[in-house]
């Protein structure tokens, strides 16, 4: 049986269950059985142990917090996936992705330009961005008219660009930029940015009038805020 802690109340209609820092908190009518209870907490028991497994694993994470270092065998994010950064050189350089890993591969050119492993990993860098942003372009290509029809709202114009703190931006004059950092994301949580941005279009703001917008559009935006959040520190370059 799982830990948990039971807290019950006079005002509560209906069972809730929280999982909160690795621990489990069970929100109870008065009156409800004991063993009502227990059966509802065994059935959200595979539930509860994706839910404390997830949370150790980003409390690990946040402890050993170091920015991207563009080494060989680092871990990088792509599409909210992890990957094993792997770096070679060839003839051409290109960048590719295959199961569990990134290549980049670095022309024997570039090669001859490397003074020291601070220049490789920037190297490294740039090759990514270059890539990721023909990755952005070919999923906006794809999925921002997806959005913008479900949406109906279109941009007059949109960049792809890099921003340090940001997602992506909106102008008074109907223009949308986006960072191609995007790609880091899970599609579902680009594909909130995209919305974010769009609704923007309609509200230059984040009012609740804005908000209620995105919601509209994007039911469960507050998810793609919380996956945000919660990788963050995962996320700077
Ligand atoms: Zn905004």
């Amino acid at each position: 049986m799982l830990d948990y802690q039971l807290v019950r109340s006079a005002r509560r209609k209906t069972l809730l269950l929280q999982v909160k820092q690795g621990k489990v908190t069970v929100r109870a009518p008065l009156r409800l059985p004991l063993a009502q209870i227990k059966t509802f907490i065994n059935d959200k028991s595979a539930w509860i142990k994706q839910k404390l497994a997830e949370q150790y694993l980003t409390s690990q994470q946040s402890n050993t917090v170091k920015p991207m270092v563009f080494t060989h065998n680092s871990i990088l994010f792509y599409l909210g996936t992890e990957y094993r950064l792997n770096i070679e050189y060839a003839q051409k350089s290109i960048v590719h992705i295959k199961q569990s890993s990134i290549t980049v591969v670095l022309s024997y050119r570039q090669q001859k330009n490397l003074k020291n492993t601070y220049d490789l990993a920037q190297q490294v860098k740039k090759s990514l961005a270059v890539f990721f942003k023909q990755q952005l372009h070919n999923y906006l290509l794809e999925n921002l008219p997806i959005l913008a029809s479900k949406c109906q709202l279109s941009p007059k114009f949109y960049k792809i660009r890099f921003y340090k703190t940001r997602w992506g931006s909106c102008n008074s004059r109907g223009e949308l930029n986006f960072n191609y950092l995007l790609m880091l994301l899970p599609s579902w949580v680009i594909d909130y940015v995209v919305v974010h941005e769009l609704c923007h279009l309609q509200q230059l703001n984040h009012s609740l009038m804005f908000w209620q917008l995105v919601e509209q559009h994007y039911p469960d935006y507050k998810a793609a805020i919380v996956w945000l959040k919660t990788h963050q520190q995962r996320l700077i370059w």
